[in-house]
């Protein structure tokens, strides 16, 4: 297979030739943010939702965009169609540029955009459910999609070795907020329950509550470990997940041990919302 094409600091590059100078403060202090979405046949899913959200992280963490949203959309619509992926994961990336004294941020930022075919989860996932771990890391500024997720890398390592697929972040309080790379839901009583703060906007939450507000009464609200463990139904919510039912918390079985009925009509509703999105883009 033929390389990806990057767009690095105002060029387009084959990947594999695609460079940061080593000052940026990206990678000498891991101040940067970024954004991930997909493609579906080749159509952005909610890009504008995305480009807005890579904005409210960068605007929490005083880093300049020198770009108008619409200059970022045109360079993610150009790197998907130079790519030609029909399914692809783009990645938006703003990363601190050069600093005097690698600590104070300057004024120039970079940006970089990267286009690859999307690896979903196995179709098994979704099916049988997975199991998930929680952890005591806790990431700073949850709302930011900052580039720095050693908290995640520790947690997610850890979690593998028994089989999950993902970790919860679990606060001292005994709170669960969000996973690693994805948001939490439950459903209790025939209520749909997901925190309100203190966790990533995901685009797909977002679109979760919406399709699931016109079936389920929703509630935001905290969320406790025991209210994990003994929810009928649990699952998770990423851009690469979609949504995928969790039948597992540190090795307990959670939901009776398979994906819920609220859940997989959750699953179909999404879907369709896509195909929707999709028809309307094309339309
Ligand atoms: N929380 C965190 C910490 C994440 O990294 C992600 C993945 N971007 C999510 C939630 C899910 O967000 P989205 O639905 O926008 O992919």
């Amino acid at each position: 297979m033929t390389s990806p094409v990057y767009y690095v600091d105002g060029r387009f590059v084959p990947a594999d030739q695609a460079t940061l100078p080593l000052g940026d403060l990206a990678i000498m202090r891991g101040y940067g943010i970024f954004d991930f979405l997909r493609t579906y046949r080749r159509v952005p899913f909610k890009l504008r939702e995305h480009v807005l959200r890579l904005y409210s992280s960068a605007e929490q963490i005083g880093l300049a965009m020198p770009w108008s949203v619409g200059e970022v959309e045109a360079i993610v619509h150009e790197t998907n169609d130079r790519n030609g992926y029909d399914d692809a994961a783009i990645r938006i990336v703003v990363t601190g540029g050069p600093s005097p004294d690698l600590m104070m941020p300057g004024q120039q930022p970079r940006l970089a955009v990267m286009a690859e075919p999307i690896s979903t989860p196995p179709e098994r996932q979704y099916a049988q459910g997975v199991g998930v771990t929680t952890t005591r890391m806790a990431r700073i500024l949850p709302t930011v999609k900052s580039l720095n997720y050693l908290g995640a890398i520790l947690a997610v390592v850890e979690a593998r070795k028994i089989g999950a697929v993902e970790a919860i972040y679990r606060t001292p309080d005994d709170h669960v907020t969000e996973g690693t790379r994805s948001n939490l839901f439950i459903f209790r009583g025939g209520k749909l329950l997901t925190p309100e703060s203190g966790i990533l906007p995901g685009i797909t939450r977002q679109v979760v509550l919406e399709v699931a507000a016109r079936e389920y009464p929703v509630v935001l609200t905290d969320l406790t470990y025991a209210d994990l463990l003994g929810a009928d139904e649990v699952f998770i919510t990423s851009t690469t997940k979609e949504i995928v039912p969790v039948v597992k918390v540190d090795g307990q079985v959670v939901g009776g041990g398979r994906p819920g009925e609220c859940t997989q009509d959750l699953m179909e509703r999404f879907k369709a919302y896509v195909d929707r999105c999709l028809t309307e883009a094309v339309a």
